[in-house]
């Protein structure tokens, strides 16, 4: 068998060095090609560019190794790849590493988790890969990516080995800054963030606002099984995430709803 096809996106822009992190490392265990946004796109969630063409061009990085950029969103990267640009169908799609966690319900805007579902969706098994960088206050050190890399390829061995991903789930994996005390496989928690809204005035008398949040400094009590206290406490999180976004228990609960609600009739 020959070397196993690893995609590689993120949302951060080709020019992140948690994707350059990653790429070096996965070199390792495989065959990697990058289709990676040509900005950032970071929140963008599962934005898909249909109103205007979408451009792809090689690009070579400081690290004199070449990538494929593009003008479309972290899942339009996805989308290409899988739909024939890279070179042969990937064996697995790994976004990221995201500056930032990515934790919780939060999980719905993220652009590193949308490019992981959109290769789900394709039936490629996937993880997204995102680095804690900790409080936010002042100007923050460059993280060190190449732990949250070696994580993330040891987990592409996993997951190319042993223990394939069923169709459509994937992985959401968050590193805290420093050296993590242990892995933790976990549920979503809800969100690290309490948001506010900032209003101003602009130069020309104007008001705006600012949708702002302020990063909690512990997670809520009742969360010690989910991502947001694993990457709180220290541990890398790891949280298996589904397609499925149906409530199936509620569904049953509305099952009567088919027949209590009268239809207008012409
Ligand atoms: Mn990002």
């Amino acid at each position: 068998m020959g070397k196993p096809l690893i995609l590689i996106t993120n949302d951060d822009g080709y020019l992140a060095p948690g994707l350059l992190a990653l790429r070096e490392e996965l070199s390792e265990v495989g065959e990697v090609w990058v289709l990676a946004p040509d900005r950032n796109w970071s929140a963008a969630s599962r934005t898909r560019v249909f109103h205007k063409p979408l451009r792809v061009s090689p690009v070579r990085l400081p690290d004199g190794v070449v990538v494929h950029i593009t003008n479309g969103s972290p899942s339009d990267c996805v989308s290409l790849a899988l739909l024939g640009l890279a070179p042969r169908r990937p064996d697995i799609v790994v976004s990221g590493i995201n500056a930032g966690a990515n934790l919780g319900r939060d999980v719905t805007y993220s652009g590193t988790v949308a490019a992981a579902m959109e290769a789900a969706q394709a039936g490629v098994q996937a993880i997204a890969v995102s680095q804690d960088l900790g409080p936010e206050e002042g100007d923050r050190e460059e993280p060190d990516y190449r732990r949250a890399a070696r994580i993330a390829a040891g987990l592409v061995e996993l997951l190319l080995g042993e223990k394939p991903l069923p169709p459509g789930t994937l992985l959401n994996v968050n590193v805290p800054l420093g050296e993590p005390k242990g892995l933790r496989v976990t549920r979503l928690g809800t969100s690290i963030w309490r948001d506010y809204l900032v209003k101003g005035k602009d130069p020309r008398g104007r008001d705006y606002y600012w949708l702002a949040g302020e990063m909690m400094t512990s997670p809520p009590p009742g969360e010690e099984d989910t991502d947001v206290w694993a990457v709180f406490s220290g541990y890398v999180s790891v949280t298996p995430l589904q397609l499925d976004l149906t409530d199936h228990r509620l569904l049953e609960e509305l099952r009567p709803w088919e027949t209590k609600i009268t239809l207008p009739s012409r």
